[in-house]
């Protein structure tokens, strides 16, 4: 068995946060009237203000303000989720719930998660997919009835070979506008935009091929994105293993920013210290 612990101790772990929530020096103050000469609480891990008579912790008002575990295990699932480690493993890890590691991982997703602006340079291509659970097969082993299978979720993505980039949307309804309007949004006029055949990107604009017309270049064109969407696919199922339609946008956009911060060195600290 596998045993990871946190090289620091909780109290480092408090500096360090204290560090990040209270800038430049980490020198705690009232989190209500902002108060320097703040006293301890006796026997308890938090602070209380002679000021407005109110009690606090060190993460209280932040977004780490409800955690109910040792900083330590929030560490380790920290360097979990970052590091891909799927809710079954992270199980194993911290020997926290199934229930608890999700409701932390959607945490992180909620705020750790950031926009990557997207800079598109020299042609971009685009194409559409569908992500959901896997079709299974009504057979002697699985049984005959009809599976009722979630609808899937249809994704665009943008991606851009040059610079390494992709952007993705969940769209709803009908795909044909809401593609369109994705694209008009993310991509300068002047930059080249190769699709498939399909009716979905006709009439989009002037800089736009289909990857048909390029009969040379045509799967060169098409390469960069079928690969981020084996990339993306690979990455959800095997740390989450299904992906639901009314969270869709949340995976999406942690998926968006896993793969435009894949070169990143992967420290618990230092995505938290970015996010100050
Ligand atoms: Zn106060």
């Amino acid at each position: 068995m596998i045993r990871v612990t946190c090289s620091l101790t909780e109290r480092q772990i408090e500096t360090e946060l204290r560090k990040i929530f209270f800038p430049p020096k980490g020198r705690l103050k009232c989190i209500h009237c902002g108060l320097f000469k703040i006293r301890s609480v006796p026997k308890e891990s938090r602070y209380h203000c002679p000021r407005c008579r109110k009690k606090f912790s060190l993460l209280s008002g932040t977004w780490l303000g409800n955690i109910k575990i040792p900083l330590t295990t929030l560490m380790i699932l920290l360097w979990a989720w970052i590091n891909e480690y799927s809710i079954e493993h992270s199980m194993d890890l911290t020997k926290l719930s199934h229930v608890t590691i999700r409701r932390y991982f959607r945490l992180f997703r909620l705020n750790v998660v950031e926009s990557v602006e997207f800079k598109p340079q020299d042609a971009v291509q685009v194409d559409e997919a569908y992500f959901g659970s896997f079709k299974k097969q009504s057979n002697m082993y699985h049984g005959f009835r009809k599976y009722r299978l979630a609808p899937k979720v249809c994704v665009a993505g943008i991606s851009c070979p040059s610079v390494g980039q992709l952007a993705m949307r969940v769209i709803e309804g009908k795909p044909g506008v809401p593609i369109k309007e994705f694209i008009r949004e993310k991509v300068p006029e002047n930059i080249t935009v190769y699709s498939d055949g399909s009716h979905i990107y006709t009439n989009l604009r002037s800089t736009h091929r289909h990857i048909s017309q390029t009969h040379d270049q045509g799967f060169h064109n098409s390469a960069y994105i079928e690969g981020c969407w084996s990339w993306t696919k690979r990455k959800l199922f095997r740390q989450y293993h299904h992906f639901s339609h009314k969270y869709a946008a949340e995976y999406v956009r942690e998926l968006e920013w896993r793969f435009n911060t894949r070169k990143e060195k992967k420290n618990p600290l230092s995505y938290l210290r970015k996010l100050n």
